[in-house]
C-alpha cells in the first residue's frame, strides 16, 4: 500500500534490507530494518501512536487535550507529529543532551520544549520524570504517557513490526535483534515472533557494556536521542513495565567502539546510514551472526537514522576529541584505489 488517507497511516510498514557486504563471510542471512521510514524518523512513531490512541480510547485523553511526556527525542517526536494531526497540544520535558535538531524538530511540530536535567534521579523531586508528572497533575486536560510503563507501548510492536518481520521473511526469520531502551521494541516485536513461530526466533537484546540490562553496574545507559552512550542515565536502575524479561533470550554486550564502528561501516559499504543505537544492535547482530548457519535468518532493528548523528559518530574530529577511533582501515574504498 503506497496511499494513505492520514500521516499516521503511514507510520510502520518499514522494508526489510538485505546485508551484502556488511555481512560478508557471514553464512546466514542478515536483514536490516530501517525504522527511520516512519513519517517522524523513528521506530517510537509506532509505540507514540498507540499509546496515544490508547489514552483516547480509554478517555484519559479527549478533545483539546495536552499530551505530556518526558523524553530525550524519538517518543516526543512520534507524540509531537500524532498530537498535531489529531489537535492536541505536547509539551515534552527533555534534557539539554538531547540534540537542537530533535529539540528544533519538536518545535516544529508545534510541541512546547521544556528543557530540564536529565541527570537528577528519577525519585527526585526535581528529576525530568517528576517535573513532568507535577506539571501533567496541575495542568487540566493533561495526560502523562509515561513511555516506560505504558503497555500500549510494547503492545504497538506486537501488533505492527513483529509482523511485518514474520511476513516480510516469510517465516524465515530465526533472529531478532534490537536495543532495550523502554524495552517496549524489543518485548512487543520479540513476544509476537516467539508466539508464531511456538518459541522458535531466538531474541537478543543488545547493549552497551555497563548498562545494567546487559549486567553491568548501570553506569552507562543509552539515552534516548542524546546520540550516544557517555553519560550516566538518571533512570538506569530502573526496570521498566515495557520490559518483559522473559522474551530475551541473550543479551549481548557491546563496547562504545564496536557500536561506532559498526554504524560506519553500515554507511561506507552498505549505503545505509543508521544512527547509534542502531550500531549497538549491528554490532551485537554480526557478533550472534557470526555462529550460525546458512539456513539462519537474522532481522536487525535500526531505530533511527545516522542524520541526527552527523555532528557526532560520523564527524572524525569529535570521535577524536572523545577518546575513540576514527574509521578503520577496513571501512572502505580510497579514491586512487583501483
Ligand atoms: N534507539 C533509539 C534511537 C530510540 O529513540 C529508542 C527509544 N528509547 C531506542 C533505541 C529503544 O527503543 P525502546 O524504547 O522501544 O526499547
Amino acid at each position: 500500500m503506497a496511499r494513505y488517507e492520514s500521516v499516521l497511516d503511514a507510520i510502520g510498514g518499514t522494508p526489510l534490507i538485505r546485508l551484502t557486504r556488511a555481512a560478508a563471510g557471514l553464512r546466514p542471512r542478515v536483514y536490516v530494518k530501517p525504522e527511520w521510514q516512519n513519517p517522524g524518523g523513528s521506530v517510537k512513531d509506532r509505540a507514540a501512536l498507540a499509546m496515544l490512541r490508547r489514552a483516547e480510547a480509554d478517555g484519559t485523553l479527549r478533545p483539546g487535550g495536552t499530551v505530556v511526556e518526558v523524553t530525550s527525542g524519538n517518543t516526543g517526536i512520534g507524540l509531537a507529529l500524532a498530537a498535531a494531526h489529531l489537535g492536541y497540544c505536547t509539551v515534552v520535558f527533555t534534557g539539554s543532551a538531547t540534540s537542537k535538531e530533535k529539540r528544533d524538530q519538536l518545535a516544529a511540530y508545534g510541541a512546547e520544549v521544556r528543557l530540564v536535567d536529565a541527570f537528577v534521579p528519577r525519585d527526585h523531586p526535581d528529576s525530568m520524570r517528576s517535573q513532568g508528572v507535577k506539571f501533567a497533575a496541575e495542568t487540566p486536560g493533561a495526560w502523562f504517557v509515561d513511555q516506560y510503563d505504558n503497555p500500549a507501548n510494547p503492545a504497538a510492536h506486537y501488533a505492527t513490526t513483529g509482523p511485518e518481520i514474520w511476513a516480510d521473511t516469510e517465516g524465515a526469520v530465526t533472529h531478532f535483534v534490537a536495543t532495550v531502551g523502554t524495552g517496549g521494541t524489543i518485548s512487543g516485536t520479540g513476544r509476537h515472533l516467539k508466539d508464531i513461530s511456538a518459541g522458535r526466533v531466538q531474541v537478543i537484546g543488545a547493549d552497551p557494556l555497563t548498562s545494567k540490562y546487559a549486567g553491568g553496574d548501570g553506569s552507562q545507559k543509552y539515552i534516548e536521542g542524546a546520540g550516544h552512550y557517555l553519560h550516566p542515565e538518571a533512570a538506569a536502575d530502573v526496570w521498566p513495565l515495557s520490559l518483559d524479561t522473559g522474551v530475551i533470550d541473550e543479551y549481548v554486550a557491546v563496547e562504545d567502539q564496536d557500536a561506532i564502528d559498526a554504524v560506519r561501516l553500515l554507511a561506507r559499504t552498505e549505503g545505509i546510514l543508521a544512527g547509534g543505537s542502531a550500531g549497538v544492535a549491528l554490532a551485537a547482530a554480526l557478533r550472534v551472526a557470526a555462529d550460525l548457519t546458512a539456513d539462519d535468518t537474522v532481522v536487525v532493528l535500526l531505530p533511527d537514522s545516522g542524520r541526527a548523528y552527523l555532528s557526532t559518530y560520523f564527524n572524525d574530529a569529535w570521535l577524536t576529541a572523545n577518546g575513540f577511533r576514527g574509521p578503520a582501515p577496513a571501512e572502505g574504498p580510497t579514491v586512487g584505489d583501483h
